[in-house]
Order: structure tokens, then C-alpha cells, then sequence
């Protein structure tokens, strides 16, 4: 059972789930990202996200129109990561596609970028065998100033 703080976006309020692993996250419709997922590795009993980061899944997936292999989105910052870390820091960031074909993974990755619904999605360049795409804040908040120090 993992405790979930889930800023809400619509009403500026921190809302707390207990979950599963195996239960979808909040937000999330027909279960396409579990807890489990969300988790990847990290064994941190307490992880956080914003809805509309759940939001912005819910779509991608609607729009990709196929299930999404999740590789992980939270970690701790000691638990490691690659270039755009803070974001999985911040539970904003997905990193997926790991288990596709190459020609999956570039559907994917074409997919997130048309889709316009994530703040960035890392050049493939960066990431040969997987697919990152993140809702960063995109204006310089006190939060942005604060967790985009890679
Ligand atoms: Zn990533």
C-alpha cells in the first residue's frame, strides 16, 4: 500500500490516496498506469504527482491508442536517473517504451510529440532505448527555479 499525495491542480489543494500496488493511480481511467508502474523502482512508500500530470496521461494514452510500457516515472533523488531527473523527482516525468520494437518506441515518441498534451519530450538522441516525456511547469515559478536544476 503505498500513500500518494497528489497535488490538485483545479483546486490548489494536496490530496492523499492510499493505493495498491497493483490500483491504478488517481486520476488515471481503465487502470492504463498502476501504482506499480508510477513506482518502477523507487521503494519509497510515499509518492506524489499532480493531476494534471495524470491528466496529460489519460490523454497520451487515448491519443497513442495502445498500451504504453511503463519503465518508471518517481524516484528519489538518491535513487538515480538520467538528464532531465528533477522531473521524476517531481513524479511529472515518464520514462516508457523500454519493452517496444524500435518501431513501436518511434510511433511512441511521434506520438508524444504531436500530441502537444507534455511540456517536453527528450530528443531521441538522449534516449536511445526508451521514451521521456514530462509536464514541467513551463514558466519560471518559484517551483520551476527550484526543481529544474539537473
Ligand atoms: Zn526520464
Amino acid at each position: 500500500m503505498a500513500k500518494i499525495k497528489v497535488y490538485n491542480n483545479d483546486s490548489n489543494r494536496m490530496e492523499t490516496y492510499y493505493r495498491g500496488e497493483q490500483e491504478a493511480m488517481p486520476y488515471i481511467t481503465n487502470r492504463t498506469l498502476t501504482v506499480r508502474e508510477f513506482r518502477g523502482s523507487s521503494k519509497s512508500n510515499l509518492l506524489w504527482t499532480e493531476k494534471r500530470a495524470m491528466l496529460a496521461w489519460n490523454s497520451q494514452r487515448y491519443i497513442y491508442g495502445n498500451q504504453i510500457p511503463v519503465g518508471f516515472a518517481f524516484k528519489r533523488p538518491w535513487e538515480g536517473g538520467h538528464g532531465t531527473f528533477s522531473q521524476h523527482y517531481a513524479g511529472l516525468a515518464f520514462d516508457v517504451g523500454q519493452t517496444l520494437t524500435d518501431e513501436q518506441r518511434n510511433k511512441l515518441y511521434n506520438s508524444a510529440v504531436n500530441s502537444g498534451v507534455w511540456s517536453y519530450v527528450e530528443p531521441k538522441s538522449l534516449t536511445p532505448t526508451w521514451v521521456h516525456f514530462d509536464k514541467r511547469r513551463r514558466k519560471s515559478s518559484m517551483f520551476n527555479r527550484r526543481i529544474s536544476i539537473n
